[in-house]
């Protein structure tokens, strides 16, 4: 690593930030390049992470030059060694990996983009190592938010959003902090269904439900976002990340995807983000904080918009929606357990293995089934988490 304090010198100079990608093969990690590449003086790469797609971790890191990379399936390492160890860059595979480079002094902020629970260990040992955070993966905080921001209160690390709705609601408190929340209100597109009833859902497939109107995305998300699950996790993301009381937590749904979500205040003012949905700003907005800086992005022109509408969500079609929201106001390891189960039935979606609503009665079941721990141990949630898979995966017929 005979690069390294190059990049420590770099990093005193101009806010300059070492980014460590976890999960740089995604959606979200990709854009994040694109941002890095745009802004070479900023930002570099210090690290990438994959689980399987070596092909793409080879080619970003050949173009990016990172000093680490961490390709999780072990059957992948001697490819990935091959085409990397020649320049220098060091090759590290295995799940426990993740954690190692979390806690290695190579980089600055971790750009937590890996999905779901996978992301909870590097996350937290990087806020252990006091890295800042910038935050998508949003299970994280839904399995264990107390743990994950008590520990970050603990060592001082900012823990900065992602995620299009919670960047918004951040971005709105900038400047507020002693200012009294009324309620947030988060805003969802509704998805491909919206409008649609059970008795259309019923027929769904997954090529139609990986097909967002608004963002392109992930497959997990994109299915979650279908069935308003995506909705209920980042309520209790919300809950976590500015603290609040389930009961100040609204959903409205809006289409158009231009209004990222509000916070209302306790004079009744409302305060709105709003652009087009890219999720390059959020992410460029997260790796910048506390400053914003340039892009060429396409910008919202309110004078061609034909209109931005608003209404309910129908929580009685999209029960996921209703379920996650039992899980947010009830606690404990509720929200990990339904979690869990969500990431089991996504997946048994995705390999046609059981139809689209029974990932809502499976989901049920468990959130039924698993014992509730009202103030859970990072070890019980673990534990928590590995008895609802098991269980949703029995049902599925995994
Ligand atoms: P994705 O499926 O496109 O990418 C996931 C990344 O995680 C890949 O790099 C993959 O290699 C890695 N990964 C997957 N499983 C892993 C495992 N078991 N161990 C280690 N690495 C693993 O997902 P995405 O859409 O980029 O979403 C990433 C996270 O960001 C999710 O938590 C999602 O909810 C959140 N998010 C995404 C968007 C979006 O627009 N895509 C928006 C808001 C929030
Ligand atoms: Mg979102």
């Amino acid at each position: 690593m005979n690069q390294h304090s190059l990049y420590t010198s770099k990093s005193s100079i101009d806010n300059f930030k070492r980014i460590g990608i976890f999960g740089s093969t995604g959606s979200i990690g990709k854009q994040a390049l694109e941002v890095i590449s745009q802004h070479a003086d900023k930002f570099s790469a210090a690290i990438l992470t994959a689980h399987t797609n070596h092909i793409l971790l080879i080619e970003q890191a050949l173009k990016y030059k990172p000093e680490l990379v961490v390709i999780v399936d072990q059957s992948k390492y001697q490819f990935v060694q091959d085409a990397l160890a020649p320049l220098g860059i060091v090759v590290m595979s295995g799940e426990e990996s993740l954690e190692e480079a979390a806690s290695l002094d190579i980089y600055d902020m971790m750009l937590a983009a890996i999905v779901g629970f996978a992301g909870l260990k590097p996350t937290l040992k990087a806020i252990d190592a006091r890295k800042s955070i910038a935050l998508a993966n949003k299970e994280t905080l839904v399995v264990a938010g107390d743990i994950v921001m008590s520990n970050a209160i603990r060592n001082g690390v900012s823990i900065v959003p992602v995620d299009s709705e919670h960047s918004a609601i951040f971005q709105c408190l900038a400047g507020e902090t002693h200012n009294k929340i009324e309620k947030i209100i988060l805003t969802a597109s509704g998805g491909p269904f919206l409008g649609k009833k059970p008795n259309f859902l019923v027929n769904v497939r997954r090529e139609h439900a990986l097909q967002h109107p608004n963002w392109s995305m992930g497959a997990k998300i994109s299915i979650d976002s279908s069935t308003l699950m995506n909705k209920g996790l980042e309520m209790i993301e919300a809950k976590w990340l500015f603290n609040l009381r389930p009961d100040k937590i609204q959903v409205v749904v809006h289409p158009q995807s231009i209004i990222h979500s509000m916070v209302q205040f306790e004079d009744g003012s409302i305060k709105a983000q709003m652009g087009l949905p890219d999720m390059k700003l959020p992410i460029q907005y997260a790796m910048a904080f506390p400053n914003r800086i340039n892009n060429a992005f396409p910008r919202f022109d309110f004078t061609k918009s034909s209109q931005l509408t608003f209404e309910p969500p129908d929580i009685k079609t999209f029960r996921n929606l209703h379920l996650a929201i039992q899980a947010l106001h009830k606690g404990g390891n509720l929200p990990c357990i339904l979690n869990a189960a969500n990431e089991i039935v996504v997946y048994g979606f995705m390999k046609n293995l059981i139809g689209y609503l029974e990932m809502t009665e499976i989901i049920e079941k468990t959130m039924d089934k698993i014992p509730f721990i009202q103030d859970p141990t990072l070890e019980e949630y673990f534990e928590s988490d590995a008895e609802a898979r098991n269980f949703a995966a029995a049902l599925v017929n995994i």
